[in-house]
C-alpha cells in the first residue's frame, strides 16, 4: 500500500517539502502526497516591504497552490489545522481529519502579541498579504518596513524626508537599547544612519504600553502619541495548532526537533521552516528564521520521509549558510554575504536577485522582476 504522506503548510518549507516527495516518486518511491493550508495562495513574504512602498504589485507576491498542486499530482486541502495528533500520526483540521503515515510539519510562525488582545485587535501584524496591504493603506512601519513607508509618502507628496517628516511621524519603537541585536555592529550602525536619513524616528529602550480604539498610543516613558496606524513586529511564534504537541521548545517557542527535524519521540513527523528550531551540528543555537533555511529542511525533512520508508538511514540537517541581507529601504540595504559586510545598493541588488529567482513559477519571477525594475507603479 501508497504510504500517505501529509505537509502541514505550503510555504517555503511546505512546498520544498512537496516538490522533493514528487521527486521522489517519480523515482519510484511509493507515496501519496497531500498539501494542507488555510490559504488558497503561497505568499512571498520577503516582498512584502515592497509591496508596502509600492514597488510591487500583491498579484506577483500571490501564487496559487491548488493549480500548482494539481499539475504535480497532489492532492490539495483548502483547510484550517486546527492539530496534530503525532503518535497516529493525523492531521485535524477544519474539514476533517487526514489519515497520515507521515507528516511533515511547515506551518511557520504567527504574529506574537503576548497576549496583549488589544494589539492583536487594533495593530497589523506584517505576516500576510492582507495586512501588509491594510498597512500600505494606514501608512506606518517598523525598522525594515518604516523607511519604504516614508519612501512611499515622499512620493506620494513630493515633500522631501525632512519636510515630511514635520506632517507625518514614522516611530519606531524598540524595547531594547539597540536595533537589529543579532545583526553586527557595522550593521546596526549602518541601519541607524539610514532610518534617520528617512525621516523615521527612533525610540529605543522604549515600548508600547497602551493603544485605544481611537488610535491613542501610550509609550513606556509615558508620552501620549494620538492617531497612530501601528505596526506590531515585536515577535512571532507557532501557531494554535501546534500548541498542544509535547516536547520541547526552543527560543520564541519554535518546536524542538533531532537532528534529522524528526519531533522527539514520534519518528513519523517531521518539522521545517520556521516552526521548528533546528540545531545544526556543532551548534549551539537554532538556526534564524529564513527562506534558505527553510527550504532546505523541507527538502531534508521530505527526503527522510522517504529514506524513512525504505528504511534507510536518516539525513543529518546540516545546510549552508552564505549569511543574509536585510532590505533596509528601497535601494538600500545591509548584511554579511560569505563573511563580508555589505551595505548600500548591492546588497539590495542581491536581495532582489535573489526574490526574482526564488519567486515560484515564471509568471511572478517575471512579474517581480518587472516591477523592481519600473521601480513599482502600485502607489494607487
Ligand atoms: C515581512 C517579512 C519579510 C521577510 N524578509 C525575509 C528576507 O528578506 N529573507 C529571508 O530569508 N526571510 C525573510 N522573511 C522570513 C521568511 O519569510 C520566513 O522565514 C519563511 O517564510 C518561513 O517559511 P515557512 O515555510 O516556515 O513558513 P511560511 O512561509 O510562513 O508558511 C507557512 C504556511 O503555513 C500556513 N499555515 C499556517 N498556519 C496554518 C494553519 N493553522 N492551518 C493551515 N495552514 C496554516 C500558512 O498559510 C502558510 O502558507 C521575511 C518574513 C516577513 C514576514
Amino acid at each position: 500500500m501508497k504510504a500517505r504522506v501529509t505537509v502541514v503548510g505550503g510555504g517555503f518549507a511546505g512546498l520544498a517539502a512537496v516538490h522533493e516527495l514528487v521527486r521522489w516518486r517519480r523515482r519510484g518511491a511509493d507515496i501519496v502526497v497531500t498539501l494542507v493550508d488555510r490559504r488558497r495562495f503561497n505568499v512571498f513574504s520577503p516582498m512584502l516591504p515592497d509591496l508596502i512602498s509600492g514597488r510591487i504589485s500583491p498579484l506577483h507576491v500571490c501564487y496559487p497552490l491548488e493549480p500548482h498542486c494539481r499539475r504535480l499530482g497532489v492532492r490539495f486541502l483548502r483547510a484550517d489545522v486546527r492539530s496534530i495528533e503525532p503518535e497516529r500520526p493525523a492531521v485535524v483540521t477544519s474539514r476533517g481529519e487526514v489519515e497520515s503515515d507521515y507528516v511533515v510539519l511547515a506551518l511557520g510562525c504567527e504574529t506574537n502579541y503576548y497576549g496583549r488582545g488589544e494589539m492583536a485587535r487594533l495593530a497589523r501584524g506584517l505576516k500576510s498579504l492582507g495586512e501588509a496591504c491594510t498597512l500600505r493603506d494606514r501608512v506606518l512601519g517598523m525598522l525594515q518596513i518604516a523607511s519604504h513607508v516614508a519612501y512611499l509618502l515622499r512620493r506620494r507628496t513630493l515633500l522631501s524626508y525632512s519636510r515630511l517628516a514635520r506632517v507625518c511621524r514614522v516611530l519606531i519603537l524598540e524595547k531594547g537599547p539597540e536595533l537589529l541585536r543579532n545583526c553586527s555592529p557595522a550593521v546596526r550602525a549602518w541601519a541607524r544612519e539610514l532610518i534617520e536619513r528617512y525621516g523615521v524616528e527612533l525610540r529605543t529602550e522604549t515600548s508600547l504600553a497602551e493603544l485605544t480604539d481611537d488610535g491613542v498610543a501610550r509609550l513606556s516613558d509615558g508620552s501620549l502619541l494620538p492617531g497612530c496606524a501601528v505596526a506590531w513586529a515585536a515577535g512571532v511564534t507557532p501557531g494554535r495548532a501546534v500548541a498542544a504537541l509535547p516536547g520541547p521548545r526552543g527560543p520564541a517557542g519554535r518546536l524542538g526537533v533531532d537532528r534529522h527535524l524528526c519531533l522527539p519521540g514520534f519518528a513519523r513527523v517531521f518539522a521545517a521552516g520556521d516552526v521548528a528550531g533546528a540545531v545544526p551540528p556543532g551548534e549551539a543555537e537554532p538556526l534564524r528564521m529564513g527562506v534558505q533555511f527553510s527550504l532546505a529542511g523541507g527538502r531534508c525533512a521530505a527526503a527522510n520521509v522517504v529514506r524513512s520508508i525504505e528504511g534507510r538511514p536518516l539525513a543529518v540537517f546540516d545546510p549552508l549558510d552564505p549569511g543574509y541581507v536585510i532590505p533596509l529601504a528601497p535601494g538600500q540595504g545591509a548584511g554579511v554575504v560569505l563573511g563580508c559586510e555589505l551595505r548600500g545598493w548591492l546588497p539590495y541588488a542581491l536581495h532582489c536577485t535573489v526574490c526574482v529567482l526564488r519567486s515560484w513559477g515564471a509568471a511572478n519571477r517575471w512579474g517581480v522582476f518587472a516591477d523592481l525594475w519600473r521601480r513599482g507603479r502600485y502607489d494607487g
